[in-house]
């Protein structure tokens, strides 16, 4: 089987946005072993819609849409891919009880346009949006198969994984597998470069790089007929993947660091408490996201001023004098003194600059201390980090619960 993606959405064509979702969707279809033929984009305009339709038709047995499934009157995919195929369009009702439902979840109105977002030919199969309000579409007519998904990526993307690769298996009788190692603390490239061997021979299964924000992910890919037999054709690759980055590879899937940290902790039977000051609090928000983190998580302060980290952390006014608040000295007595004061077996902290100001040629932008207090004594690392103030927040979050994943391992 072949297959022809069609990206609808004048943004495209404007040169506004990407089209990562043929990228995505090509990367998909190849696991599942269908040739992808033709990229398609086309604005928001029935006509040369309904031309793509016709000619995707002619040249292709799956045809793929994304995009303009939305409420407004642009959004014409699914009207047109209806009347392309001459069917009746009719009210789905679950769909328009988990729109309803969404709405509600979100504590927002839903305006009546968005009735249009569950209208479907009687026909369809229902693809469910879990991340969204617009519901996807299968349709079968004359032996061709038109799969009609959302724009947004973080939309189509769980869409696709969950509910259209099982229809797709179904149809080719292949069944792909997949293991996601997540990997932090060592870059892109350099990861390819370690695995490149690898990547070079890969066959089944296929590995395919990917980077996230400020992590690596190496996603391995068997084709099998059972998911026994795919674990047993990655394991080995895996296992030689893991021998090279070491304990790089923090996760697997869909698990988060921060998660990571909370199961260390808990698996050590230690309690926790965080010094933060540049980035504000993200870390303490990262593990307070995880349910159950206040059985090892015991608090976080954002000490920001002199003064707090003066009065809260006991940090000597000599340090911040002789050193000053981003330091390694600093970050030391930080670490310590959230230890002390909190009763915590760990103490963290974390100092840097997250600019745009503030910085002088001895201590630029991105400039970042942390320190680790724990029974056996503080360990403190400094970071160089680039980006917006966004950016460097985040990443030296990020950076701060890989130091006490990789610390913990050591416990
Ligand atoms: P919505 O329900 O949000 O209106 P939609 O299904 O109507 O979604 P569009 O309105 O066409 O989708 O696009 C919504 C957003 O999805 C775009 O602004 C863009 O960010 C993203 N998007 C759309 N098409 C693509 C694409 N081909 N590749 C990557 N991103 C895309």
């Amino acid at each position: 089987m072949n297959a022809e993606i069609i990206g609808i959405g004048s943004e495209l064509l404007l040169g506004q946005i990407a089209n990562t979702n043929a990228q995505f969707l090509s990367r998909q279809m190849s696991y599942l072993g269908i040739d992808v033929y033709w990229h398609t984009a086309v604005g928001d305009n029935k006509t040369r819609i309904l031309e793509a339709l016709r000619i995707a038709s002619e040249r292709s047995d799956i045809i793929i849409t994304t995009g303009g499934l939305g409420p407004t009157m642009d959004d014409l995919s699914k009207e047109t891919v209806a009347e392309f195929l001459g069917l009746e369009m009719v009210i789905h009702t679950p769909s328009l009880k988990s729109i309803e439902d969404y709405f509600r979840s979100m504590g927002r109105v839903m305006t009546e346009n968005n009735v249009k977002q569950a209208v479907f030919p009687k026909e369809a199969i229902i693809l469910p949006n879990d991340n969204g309000t617009a519901p996807g579409a299968i349709l079968e007519k004359d032996r061709k198969i038109y799969i009609i998904l959302p724009g947004p990526p973080a939309e189509l993307e769980p869409m696709f994984c969950k509910y259209v690769i099982p229809y797709l298996e179904g149809r080719t009788g292949c069944r792909i597998y997949s293991k996601v190692l997540r990997i932090f603390g060592i870059g892109e490239s350099a990861v390819e470069e370690m695995v490149k061997d690898l990547l070079l021979n890969q066959s089944n299964p296929t590995i395919a790089p990917l980077a996230g924000s400020g992590e690596v992910t190496l996603r391995l890919t068997a084709k099998a007929d059972s998911e026994q037999t795919a674990l047993e054709l990655i394991r080995p690759v895996q296992e030689e993947i893991e021998k090279r980055l070491g304990n790089a590879v923090y996760g697997y899937d869909d698990d988060r660091m921060e998660n990571i940290v909370l199961d260390l902790l808990k698996n050590k039977g230690l309690h926790l408490a965080l010094a933060e000051s540049c980035t504000g609090g993200y870390v303490s928000n990262l593990l307070t996201n995880v349910p159950g983190a206040s059985e090892v998580f015991l608090e976080g302060c954002v000490t920001y001023s002199n003064n707090s980290k003066k009065s809260r952390l006991m940090v000597s006014q000599e340090t911040l004098k002789n050193y000053g608040a981003v330091s390694a000295h600093t970050a030391i007595e930080m670490a310590e003194g959230i230890r002390k004061t909190s009763g915590a077996d760990i103490g963290a902290s974390v100092t840097g600059i997250a600019g745009p100001g503030g910085a002088t040629a001895q201590k630029p932008v991105g400039l970042v201390y942390m320190a680790i207090a724990g029974p056996n004594g503080t360990k403190v690392m400094e970071y160089r980090l680039t980006g917006n103030r966004q950016r460097i927040k985040s990443g030296t979050a990020m950076r701060l619960l890989n130091c006490l994943r990789l610390y913990l391992l050591e416990q």
